[in-house]
């Protein structure tokens, strides 16, 4: 059942369920081969469990749900070869065919954004229907960069590429180039700056099957500098309580969490905010 390359870890605080009977898996995807600023996401999932163990409540007072009351299970980590983007890719996606097939929604902790693209491939075979909800300051529309056409700064092209137009919703978005504006102009659904304009058509939403894709650089650097391609002008964290709210009535059938780079921030900080975050979207994909 359970890939040979999966590396049992201790589990994110609160996620105590057993396999067979949790609804939501999680699991780590540290690679950060393509991190084209500064790599170190490969380090997150670990500093991500490490930090609940000692800094973080399982009850959520935003959401009024402990952890443990939840059908939560943590698989462990991937085991990434590092020098190979293509079976690294692979992997993810043969773990995110595992947990579908099994009837789990998989939840992924990067690692770069890259990750996310096997994790859309392989729930879009299930979801034909899918929606996509990024939340980033970045656009991640390039075609190419550094002539590489798999990177995390072309993913949302990729995942363009699979779902065609009208399907991806972007927000906190803050920075991209002239060319992937226009890009966006025409094919994707993108809502700049902030949530708010976001959170009030999200419920066009309900009905679709959704994949939520949250880049931790959505967040403002002086909350989270802890990231490989820190952005000013970002989202705090009642923006981010908010952006959840609006998805709570949707169908969230898979996601994930990326670009925390641990040792970036000697605080810690980046790390613990990544920790909340991560306890209050697994509290949203609950109540789906
Ligand atoms: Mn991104
Ligand atoms: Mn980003």
């Amino acid at each position: 059942m359970k890939p040979d390359y999966i590396l049992s870890r201790h589990p994110f605080e609160g996620c105590v369920a057993p396999f067979e009977t949790a609804g939501i898996v999680l699991f780590g995807a540290g690679f950060d081969g393509t991190s084209s600023y500064r790599p170190g996401s490969r380090f997150a999932p670990t500093a991500i469990r490490a930090e609940t163990l000692y800094s973080q409540e399982n009850y959520s007072p935003y959401f009024q749900k402990d952890l443990t009351d939840l059908p939560l299970h943590d698989l462990g980590d991937i085991d990434i070869p590092f020098g190979d983007k293509e079976l690294t890719l692979r992997r993810i996606r043969e773990t995110a065919v595992t947990l579908l097939t099994a009837g789990k929604k998989p939840l992924a902790i990067g690692g770069e954004h890259l990750i996310s693209l096997p994790l859309i491939e392989a729930t879009l075979e299930k979801y034909p229907d899918l929606r996509i909800v990024q939340l980033d300051a970045h656009l991640d529309l390039m075609d190419e960069l550094f002539g590489e056409r798999i990177s995390h700064g072309t993913v949302m092209r990729r995942a363009h590429d699979l779902l065609g137009d009208g399907r991806i919703y972007q927000t906190a978005i803050r920075s991209g180039s002239r060319e992937e504006y226009e890009f966006a102009a025409e094919h994707t659904r993108l809502f700049q700056f902030n949530v708010d304009d976001f959170c009030k058509i999200a419920e066009e939403l309900a009905g679709f099957p959704v994949y939520v894709t949250i880049d931790l650089d959505a967040f403002d650097p002086a909350l989270l500098p802890g990231t490989g391609t820190p952005e000013a002008g970002g989202i705090f964290f009642p923006e981010f309580i908010r952006f959840l709210e609006a998805l709570l009535p949707l169908n969230i059938i898979g996601g994930d969490m990326v670009e925390l780079s641990p040792q970036i921030d000697p605080t810690h900080n980046s790390t613990i905010v990544a920790a909340k975050a991560l306890r209050e979207i697994l509290m949203v994909m609950a109540s789906c």
